[in-house]
Parts: structure tokens; C-alpha cells; sequence
């Protein structure tokens, strides 16, 4: 039987859950147009659609918050919150935003002109977004073991340091105004990056002079997956990792709702003083003022407290052993998926496990259904609703390699039999795969259309 880690806290505050009936969990999603976007999170039981801002806080958290200072210009929570991004990431100049993409927004309006490329392992989402925003093109130059599945990899987050040469030759160094890397790699599935590649990602950009910025949401995770599988880091503390990762970059940007456990913030640092004084006068421009960046001194408080909790090695290896026990749970079980595990998620392999239904059916959004309709647990479809699009010049429709269902799990929230649960169901589903049908669209966006989609399943 799979090891669980005893969750290292005891709970003093709950947050009641309800399984809808049966009955109605199916009323619910038919009302929804087959959309867990669209559900009521109060007829949800396990929500495991992102582990962005759903933490839970602390009584040090909560307690911090309570001493949060709400003056406008240089608020003593604002001086607690420097402190401690000091005291982690080191770098001259700092700002508080209210999420990780207002960070990115600010970094691209410094930096990205048109025509300009930004390269990257990975880029999340909203980066790809911002860069593009900008007139800019974000690149994405993981390893290609990254793209397979079952590939045992320890680090399939690492940029090819080979493809990022022969990028940098290709566009030269002068359309490229800084380049990135995402720890872990969100996008590709959570998968960490290895100190040694950091070290070389950052030797590549500088041997060129080209700046070196993070984007680092899940870096204590990742921290502590170079703890765990890297030669040389098994007695170093996962701060003094983290310490080491970003002393060979010139920069972060951070949303703050993933490793930092609060619910909202996000921040952005800089060795650079001409850049610095770009970001000062977006940053006033468009969040407030540089000592709360759109955010409650409240809210610093809780983000200072969360820094240094999130580095904890107790939390961590709880949280990346939770993590790793759904996952070997559901590989006891036979369930497809993708392997090994990233740190915050669990990525289900849709198209193995319903191999009737094709891409133009939707396998993934029939499994996140099913997950409602059997357990009234929310995950979220990472397949062709969200990635399928007609080629520009043939019009021919392009489907992405893989259809995943995407198991987030929000931290401090959900214990074992939470899991045991979530398992069970999946078991059950998988059992029964063959009866599962398709789905079809009766509305669509042009764009970012799973958020806002409506289906019906195919009969
Ligand atoms: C969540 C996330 C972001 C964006 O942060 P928000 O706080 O949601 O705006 C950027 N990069 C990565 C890797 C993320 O996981």
C-alpha cells in the first residue's frame, strides 16, 4: 500500500464539504452545459481544479494579518514582507503586485518591444499572454523527454541548453531582451528543474548579455525535488537551495498564491537599477504604489509569514508525499497518467483511458464530467477544448499529442482519505470506461473557449 506522510499540522478551523446526491450532482453539470467552470463551487465536494490562491492559511498567517499595517506609503507589513524576500531571494529591488501576471505585465511593459523573442523551458499561460500583449514571442525550449509521457526523467522541466545556443544564433541577441526559465515547469506538468540546468541556463544568457529572470510560482517545491534527486543537495535546507537557484539569476517575477500559501499576491525583483526604475514607475502606474502594489498591508503580512512556511521542509515533503501518493495510489490501480508525478498536480492520460472516443470528441472533458457526476470532484480538461485549433492556412483542424485531465491540489486543504476518495472514484470510472461518451460543443469562443464552453455528450 502506497505511504501517506502524516499531514504535519492539526486542524483547528473546518470548512464544511457536501456530496450532492447523485441526482443532483447530474442536474448540476447538465445546468452547468457539461462546463466545471460554470458549476457553484458549493455543489463541489473535492475541488481539485488549480492549487493557485486555495491554501490554507496558518494561525501564524491569520495572526500576522491582524498586525497588518494600512498606511499608504511605507507600511511596517510592506518593511516585514522586504525582509523577507531579502532574507530568501536576495535581489536589490523588489516590488509587491496582486498576482503573478501583474508581475508578468510589468516585466513585459519594461522590457518586450515588438519583434523581440523570450525563451523559456516552459512558459505558463499568462507569461505566453503578457509577452504577446507586448508585440513580443515567447519560445519554449524544454528537453524533449518532457513530451513523453512515461519518461522516468528526475528533471523533465530543464530548458535544452543545445536549443537554447542554436535559438540565440538564429535570432541574436539583440531581439532577445531577457530570457526566462519556470520552476517547476507548470505548463509541462510540474516537473522540476535541476540546479545544475539553472546554472547553465543562467551561463548561457550572461555568456551573451542577456538578462536572467524566473518565474518562480512553485520554486520551494522545486527546491526540494533538487533536495531530493540532485547529487550533492540531501543536507542542505530547501532555503538554501532556493538561495542558490535565483544567485545565478538577475531577477524573479512570483505569483505568490502557489508556494507563498496565501490567497492572493504576487511579487517582482530585480539586481538591475535601470530596469528597477522602469518597473517603480509601471508598477505605481498601473498596481499602486511601490510599498503595497495593490495589495492590503494585510495581505504583505500574510504573504511574509507564507514565504518562509512554504520553505518548510516538514510542509514540503508532506506536500510533494501527497502528491506522490495519489499518484502511486492511482498506478497501484492501473490508471494512465503521466509519470513521474510533477509537485502540485496529477495529470490523468484521457486518451489512454478512453481510447473510443477520438480527439474531436473531447475524452478529457468526458472524464472531468464523469469525475462530477460519479464523486462531485472538480478537475480540469488540459486536451482540445482547451488547445485544438483550425490550422491558419489549411484550416484543417490540429489537435494537441496528449488529452489530460489535470488534478491540482491546493495546499494544506485535503488529507488522506480525501485522496483515498479521489482514487476510488477514478477506479471506478476506469472500470467502466467503455460506457463513456463524447461530447460535442452547442457554444464555443474563439478563444480560451474551456472557460466560458458549453457541451452536450454526444448520444
Ligand atoms: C499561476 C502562475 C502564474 C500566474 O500567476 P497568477 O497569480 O495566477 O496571476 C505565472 N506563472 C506560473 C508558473 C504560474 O503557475
Amino acid at each position: 500500500m502506497p505511504q501517506h506522510p502524516p499531514e504535519p499540522f492539526r486542524i483547528k478551523i473546518v470548512e464544511p464539504i457536501r456530496l450532492p446526491s447523485p441526482e443532483e450532482r447530474r442536474a448540476a453539470i447538465a445546468a452547468a452545459g457539461y462546463n466545471v467552470f460554470t458549476l457553484k463551487a458549493q455543489d463541489i465536494f473535492i475541488d481539485l481544479l488549480t492549487d493557485s490562491g486555495t491554501g490554507a492559511m496558518s494561525q501564524n498567517q491569520w495572526a500576522a494579518m491582524m498586525l497588518g499595517d494600512e498606511s499608504y506609503a511605507g507600511a511596517r507589513s510592506y518593511l516585514r514582507l522586504k525582509a523577507a524576500v531579502e532574507d530568501i531571494f536576495g535581489f536589490k529591488h523588489f516590488f509587491p503586485t496582486h498576482q503573478g501576471r501583474a508581475a508578468e505585465n510589468i516585466l513585459a511593459a519594461a522590457l518586450v518591444k515588438p519583434g523581440n523573442s523570450i525563451p523559456s523551458n516552459m512558459h505558463f499561460d499568462t507569461t505566453d499572454a503578457n509577452i504577446r500583449a507586448r508585440g513580443g514571442r515567447p519560445v519554449n525550449l524544454v528537453i524533449d523527454e518532457a513530451s513523453d509521457p512515461q519518461n522516468p526523467h528526475p528533471f523533465k522541466g530543464n530548458l535544452d541548453i543545445a536549443k537554447l545556443n542554436a535559438f540565440i544564433q538564429k535570432v541574436g541577441v539583440a531581439n532577445i531582451p531577457f530570457g526566462m526559465i519556470t520552476v517547476t515547469n507548470n505548463a509541462g506538468g510540474g516537473q522540476p528543474v535541476s540546479m545544475e540546468n539553472i546554472r547553465a541556463v543562467a551561463e548561457t544568457y550572461h555568456a551573451h548579455g542577456i538578462p536572467f529572470y524566473i518565474d518562480a510560482a512553485r520554486y520551494a517545491e522545486n527546491a526540494y525535488f533538487i533536495k531530493l534527486r540532485e547529487p550533492g543537495y540531501a543536507d542542505k535546507t530547501p532555503q538554501e537551495i532556493a538561495r542558490q537557484m535565483f544567485s545565478y539569476a538577475d531577477g524573479f517575477c512570483m505569483s505568490a498564491k502557489k508556494d507563498a500559501i496565501v490567497n492572493i499576491g504576487g511579487l517582482l525583483a530585480t539586481n538591475e537599477d535601470g530596469v528597477a526604475e522602469r518597473l517603480r514607475n509601471e508598477l505605481i502606474l498601473r498596481e499602486g504604489f511601490v510599498s503595497y502594489g495593490g495589495l492590503a498591508g494585510r495581505d504583505l503580512d500574510a504573504m511574509a509569514v507564507g514565504l518562509y512556511e512554504g520553505l518548510d521542509e516538514a510542509y514540503l515533503a508532506y506536500r510533494l508525499g501527497q502528491t506522490a501518493y495519489l499518484a502511486a495510489c492511482l498506478k497501484d490501480l492501473g490508471v494512465p497518467m503521466i509519470e513521474p508525478p510533477g509537485g502540485h498536480a496529477i495529470y490523468l492520460d484521457a486518451g489512454a483511458i478512453l481510447p473510443h472516443i477520438p480527439h474531436a470528441q473531447f475524452p478529457g472533458q468526458s472524464l472531468t464530467v464523469e469525475l462530477y457526476q460519479q464523486g462531485g470532484i472538480r478537475g480540469c480538461e488540459i486536451g482540445s477544448v482547451m488547445f485544438a485549433h483550425p490550422d491558419p492556412d489549411t484550416g484543417e483542424m490540429m489537435y494537441p499529442h496528449l488529452e489530460l485531465v489535470r488534478l491540482a491540489i491546493p495546499r494544506r486543504v485535503y488529507t488522506q482519505s480525501h485522496f483515498d476518495y479521489v482514487a476510488e472514484t477514478i477506479a471506478n470510472i476506469t472500470q467502466q470506461a467503455h460506457t463513456l461518451r463524447g461530447y460535442r460543443f452547442t457554444y464555443a469562443p474563439d478563444l480560451l473557449r474551456h472557460f466560458t464552453a458549453r457541451f452536450e455528450p454526444i448520444p
